[in-house]
């Protein structure tokens, strides 16, 4: 049987730590502008996520409930890179009052 993604129910890597990444990744990727902002001269960040109480802007729904990444297509390397259950995850749901897969 196949498994159901947690992340669809989850979201909380969306909403817990800077998502940045190597500026020109969004153009390749096709992300759309609004939705990521410089952050140094080589890097760009998703925006939202640098700030104290990080919140993407493609994320759409309720963490921890049911959400929704509108860019999932064109989403960077470090949202690409996400895995459920792994340290980064535990870390970022307990961020957000979830506990651990
Ligand atoms: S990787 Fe973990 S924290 Fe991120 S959305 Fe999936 S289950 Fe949630
Ligand atoms: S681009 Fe999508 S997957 Fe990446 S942090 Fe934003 S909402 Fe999450």
């Amino acid at each position: 049987m196949e498994e159901i993604n947690p992340c669809t129910a989850c979201g909380a890597c969306c909403a817990a730590f800077r998502v940045s990444f190597y500026w020109a990744e969004a153009a390749e990727n096709g992300l759309p502008e609004g939705l990521y902002e410089p952050l140094t001269s080589v890097l760009a960040n998703m925006r939202g996520t640098n700030c104290r109480s990080p919140r993407c802007v493609a994320l759409s729904g309720e963490v921890g409930s049911e959400t929704h990444c509108i860019a999932y297509e064109s989403r960077p390397s470090p949202c690409r890179e996400a895995q459920p259950r792994d340290e980064k995850c535990a870390r970022a749901r307990a961020i957000n009052g979830l506990p651990a897969l």
